[in-house]
């Protein structure tokens, strides 16, 4: 056979739900009602057949007890009226002590005649006493009757003398019982049968229904609507799918409402300098090129421009790198009044040209262990808007907080703050305070690079800042960082 001659395998046909739950629900009735059936043609014969005689020999205990404790009149009159019976109790000597019947003529104890069986309460006994036992009990058929009787024979001791109990009843025919209770199956099995079919209608209904409902919603959602609520009422199992579905969307939702703005922000960034090199090309073409003076300004804008993009491509770069994970810190020891005072020295000509005053207020040194290059990125971070966000205040102060459990740097500035609102974000990504002024040198990254870093780090961060009077922007280097791993 060619290889294209193959058909291929057909898909195992799936139901809906609903679909299950009947057939599951009609076998379980079916069986139900089988079993009833079952019963009734087999067992209802045998089972009345034993009751009857398991209710003989519990009269028999009864009676003996009631004989005990005085109570045998009453007792041996209620047994007898209440189950059809005939009862005798003798002495030793087969003397009558006391007899009560309710099966009237047909009773074959009180007229003491021989059965056709031969059974009388004589030699009942007799075959008791042969027997060794206590009680002995027969069943025998009676013609007349077309029913069976159940003598039973039971010898018991009270007070040093002997007593024996006769107990006659019958078994009368549950055949037409039986077919009152076989009329009555039937009528029973077509009620079952209806309240299944719709009971099973419901429950599928029930159950089935807010599946079907949240499937289709997912569907529209799959689709791209996000504005799908998934609230489904229904069993415990449903609300919770429902919660997760209407998280997944929001969590969803809010990714894709942050990849816009992410590109947007990002093509607006990258579009700013561009057209500010663009503009200022043309400018020297057309204009500057043949004075040196302004070339040399265009060009230094230029030049500018061109820092500032390729400051932020790094920056996304980098942050992206950080929040998929595919960074690796490269761990070592350093002292941190070294890598302190080491990146201070990159700000003298700030200091000197600008007029800031940037100093560190050191505690005693303490040995880190961290990633140095990144720590220095994050201190830089700090710093570098503590400058740009100080204002006409100039006063910068890193400080360095030695505690039991850490150790707490601090870059504090005394510039225009951040206000109530904005605080919890400034450590998000894209975010920028007010629509910066340009020369202030941002990203909007810079913060949420910080972020990523400590939170590698596993240390604690976080910005103090009221607005109008500063702001303090802090980590802290857990104590366990201080020694080798
Ligand atoms: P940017 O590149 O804009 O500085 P950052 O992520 O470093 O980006 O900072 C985010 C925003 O947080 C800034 O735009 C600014 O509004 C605010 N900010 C950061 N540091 C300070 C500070 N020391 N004082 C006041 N505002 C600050």
């Amino acid at each position: 056979m060619k290889r294209s001659d193959k058909a291929p395998k057909p898909p195992r046909t799936k139901h809906a739900l609903r679909y299950y739950i009947s057939v599951y629900f009609i076998v379980f009735t079916i069986f139900i009602v089988a079993l009833l059936w079952v019963f009734q043609y087999f067992f209802l014969q045998k089972y009345y057949r034993s009751a009857r005689i398991r209710a003989v020999s519990d009269v028999g205990d009864m009676l003996v007890e009631a004989y005990r404790n005085g109570e045998l009149e009453s007792g041996m009159k209620r047994a007898a009226f209440d189950n059809s019976m005939c009862i005798v109790l003798t002495d030793s000597s087969e003397m009558l002590i006391r007899g009560e019947n309710n099966l009237g003529s047909l009773s074959y104890f009180m007229l003491d005649r021989l059965n056709s069986s031969g059974f009388n309460m004589h030699n009942l006994k007799q075959e008791l006493e042969s027997g060794g036992s206590d009680q002995i009990t027969k069943i025998i058929k009676s013609e007349s009757l077309r029913s069976e009787e159940i003598l039973l024979c039971r010898k018991f001791q009270s007070e040093g003398s002997s007593y024996y109990l006769y107990i006659e009843s019958s078994i009368n025919p549950v055949d037409s019982t039986v077919s009152i209770i076989r009329e009555q199956l039937i009528y029973i099995t077509i009620i079952i049968a209806e309240l299944a079919f719709i009971i099973t209608l419901f429950i599928s209904k029930r159950i089935s229904d807010p599946i079907v409902n949240l499937k289709d919603k997912a569907k529209r959602f799959a689709d791209g609507d996000f504005s799908v609520d998934f609230h489904e009422r229904g069993y415990s199992e449903i609300t919770e799918l429902s919660e997760v579905l209407n998280k997944a969307e929001d969590e969803i939702g809010k990714v894709n409402r942050l990849r816009s703005e992410l590109i947007a922000n990002i093509s607006h960034d990258l579009r700013t300098p561009l057209t500010m090199v663009k503009a200022y090309a043309e400018m020297i073409r057309d204009l500057s090129g043949d004075n040196p003076e302004k070339r040399n300004e265009h060009l230094g804008i230029i030049i500018d421009e061109a820092d500032r993009l390729s400051n932020l491509v790094s920056n996304i770069l980098e942050l992206s790198k950080l929040e998929s994970g595919n960074m690796e810190l490269g761990y070592s020891e350093f002292s941190l009044h070294d890598k302190i005072r080491d990146i201070l020295t990159r700000y003298t000509l700030v200091i000197e040209e600008n007029g800031y005053d940037i100093a560190f207020e050191p505690d005693e040194d303490r040995i880190v262990f961290a990633d140095a290059d990144k720590l220095d990125q994050v201190l830089y971070n700090f710093i570098n808007n503590a400058i740009n966000y100080s204002g006409e205040n100039k006063r910068i102060r890193i400080r360095q907080i030695n505690r039991e459990d850490c150790t707490r740097i601090e870059v504090e500035d005394n510039g225009k703050g951040i206000s109530k609102e904005l605080l919890p974000k400034v450590f998000d990504r894209y975010y920028r305070g007010s629509k910066m002024q340009r020369e202030v040198v941002g990203t909007g990254l810079g913060l949420s690079i910080c972020k990523e870093i400590l939170k590698r780090h596993n240390f604690a961060f976080g910005v103090q800042s009221e607005e109008g009077k500063g702001s303090v922007f802090w980590f802290e280097i857990p104590v366990t960082e201080h020694k080798q791993k």
